[in-house]
């Protein structure tokens, strides 16, 4: 059972290093059956790396470039997230899709560059309202991962996670309903299984969206879900913790 809070751009060093102190004194009654896991900004990267070394919390960036180097001013690369002591990597956030343009081949490369790195990616798909309302759903999760990772081997996704993040769920306060999140969770699977077989339908799944500590318990109880991606939520301890306490329940 995964939580992995997502800071998106929050947070200062302080702020950070402040956290994962705090996190770590609290989180003594959860149990190791529950992965806590926390995507901080490139600046505090380092920061939260060296504060949570040798613990139980895992790290990860939240975005990479393709390239391992060049004139790409303003990006940061694999082998610089590898660095700063960081072996994992979101790919594909619907703020990365959605207000930087990025696009399904474009993330293809990414996951790749990740993959060939040694970085592990938390690869994100979901589909927005237009989508959902004119009952696109499986269609728009389906080409995201056709085309995001449809080059990938069975070994790669041995070491390939995905989340589910409707795009209207997402710091909308709207949480999908457990039978949206059953039924897309299933599509992914499928998808997932019919890319890879066995590797495939073993690749850990996460919801992401609006998840806080009253709903999530309802959604980490479901079977088709391993996991949970949380942005607000994430950003104070007790929230987080409260959340890890409901994934104790389900684990
Ligand atoms: C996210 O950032 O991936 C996310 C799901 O945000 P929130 O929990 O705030 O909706």
């Amino acid at each position: 059972m995964i939580v992995a809070g997502n800071w998106k751009m929050q947070k200062t060093c302080g702020e950070a290093r402040s956290w994962v102190e705090d996190l770590l004194a609290a989180s003594g009654p959860i149990s190791a059956k529950v992965r806590l896991r926390v995507y901080p900004s490139f600046v505090a990267l380092e920061t939260v790396a060296r504060s949570a070394n040798g613990s139980r919390l895992e790290v990860g960036a939240q975005n990479l470039h393709p390239e391992r180097s060049g004139a790409f001013t303003g990006e940061v690369s694999a082998p610089m997230i590898l660095d700063a002591g960081v072996e994992r990597v979101l790919i594909g956030h619907s703020e990365r899709r959605h207000l930087f343009g990025e696009d399904d081949a474009f993330l293809a490369k990414k996951v790749r560059a990740a993959l060939d790195s040694g970085l592990l990616p938390l690869f994100c798909i979901g589909e927005d309202l237009a989508e959902r309302e004119a009952g696109r759903t499986n269609e728009v999760l389906t080409r995201q991962i056709e085309r995001g990772l449809g080059g990938l081997t069975p070994v790669d996704a041995a070491r390939l996670e995905v989340a589910y993040e409707p795009v209207w769920a997402i710091g909308t306060g709207k949480v999908a309903s457990t039978e949206q999140v059953a039924e897309a969770h299933a599509e992914i699977r499928e998808t997932l299984g019919r890319l890879w077989g066995a590797p495939g339908r073993a690749v850990p799944l996460l919801y992401g969206g609006s998840v806080k500590a009253s709903n999530a318990g309802e959604i980490l109880v479901l079977p088709a879900v391993d996991g949970v991606l949380v942005g607000g939520a994430s950003l104070d301890v007790p929230g987080f913790l409260a959340i890890a306490e409901q994934a104790e329940k389900c684990a």
